[in-house]
């Protein structure tokens, strides 16, 4: 009796064993998957640009002493007639908190340009937010505003830090259209600078991470980018105080950085840029979602064709492929070059001669005084 029920326990321990290994075989990680399409389209893979642009999204994190010679040779392989710096004032570490540099460094970057390629970079400054609420910041602000603009500076960059991490001398934290802020962009407004504003971030980053968020894979691999839902600020409340901002300041010319996060609702963005006609938009960080649909962006891009700019944000020049792929060809079913921002594959929107040269440099010509137009065609 005792043989035969072990030997029946065997069994089931060999059965149950293959069985697991069949399901093993089976089950793969989300992030190991990664079929190759066997679909065949015509395909064309941009390494440069069909018109010379210039990027209005990028970072330089060591202007004043960096070799811009190699610079530039990448900047020409890809077509990039003019790059704008956002971070004119650098960052500094505060004890944990972002802050600006001094003006010096602002104008040590600028000799730096001007010695060397005063027509191929660009630099957009910006402020520090330390001591904010007390007595003197805003005629400090000020100052340094209008000295920075004196030694050149074309633009005037807002962080994401603005309506997420910075806090006033109470410990608030403060909103994208605070008040006390309403002399800053009236100064850009007389001085005849745009301010690229970046506020909040993808509104996924704000919804729980489970299986129904399209970031989950950028949360996972990012654990920093989760906000909670009230803490600091649901991202209603962010992208509604920016929107707020623009509508009280008409005479200002506003850029929102990556198309306001509104990519994956051009509808909205579309209201946005018919109420407010001071506002433009650039399309950093944001080409997979252009890339998915591509029948609507492409209208999008029609109709909106004076008010959309070029812009990357992180210098990897390998990745600008992808973006004159989605701008220029109409090749269908294509990848994103970061599996973590769009699992998904894209098609090119095919844009209209005039439409490419527009967000390539018209836009920015027009926006940006002073800029060497002789690099570009008429
Ligand atoms: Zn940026």
């Amino acid at each position: 009796m005792l043989l035969i029920i072990k030997k029946h326990l065997f069994t089931v321990i060999v059965l149950s064993c293959f069985t697991s290994l069949l399901s093993e075989a089976q089950k793969m990680d989300f992030e190991e998957y990664d079929p190759k399409s066997t679909l065949v389209v015509p395909t064309h893979i941009l390494t440069r640009s069909k018109y010379p642009f210039i990027d209005i999204h990028n970072h330089q994190w060591d202007m004043p002493s960096q070799d811009l010679h190699q610079l530039v040779s990448e900047m020409d392989k890809l077509n990039m007639a003019i790059m704008n710096n956002l971070s004119g004032r650098g960052y500094k570490d505060v004890n944990g908190y972002f802050d600006v540099q001094d003006s010096m460094y602002f104008k040590r970057a600028q000799s730096n340009i001007r010695s060397n390629y005063p027509n191929r970079f660009i630099q957009f400054t910006n402020i520090s937010f330390t001591h904010f609420g007390q007595k003197g910041w805003t005629e400090h602000a000020l100052a340094e505003l209008e000295t920075d603009v004196r030694n050149g500076a074309k633009g005037l960059k807002i962080y994401k830090d603005l309506g997420m991490e910075f806090k006033d001398d109470q410990d608030r934290r403060i909103p994208v259209d605070d008040p006390r802020l309403d002399v800053i962009w009236e100064k850009c407004g007389s001085l005849h600078i745009p301010v690229l504003i970046h506020s909040a971030d993808p509104p996924s980053f704000w919804d729980p991470m489970d299986k129904y968020n399209e970031r989950w894979l950028e949360l996972k691999t990012h654990p920093d980018r989760k906000r909670a839902n009230a803490n600091p600020a649901p991202w209603k409340t962010i992208i509604e105080e920016q929107h707020h901002l623009f509508r009280a300041h008409r005479n200002t010319i506003f850029i929102a950085a990556h198309f306001g996060w509104l990519a994956n609702d051009l509808a909205s963005l579309g209201k946005l840029l018919d109420e407010c006609p001071n506002v433009n938009v650039e399309i950093a960080a944001i080409i997979a979602e252009l890339g998915r649909q591509p029948r609507q962006a492409r209208d999008f891009f029609v109709k909106y064709q004076d008010r959309i700019l070029f812009g990357k944000d992180s210098w990897v020049p390998s990745e600008y492929s992808t973006y004159f792929r989605v701008l220029e060809t109409a090749d269908e079913y294509f990848p994103y070059h970061k599996k973590y921002h769009a699992f998904w594959r894209m098609y090119g929107l095919n844009l209209p001669d005039e439409v490419l040269r527009k967000v390539y440099y018209k836009n920015a010509l027009r926006i940006i005084p002073g800029l060497d137009k002789s690099l570009f065609p008429q």
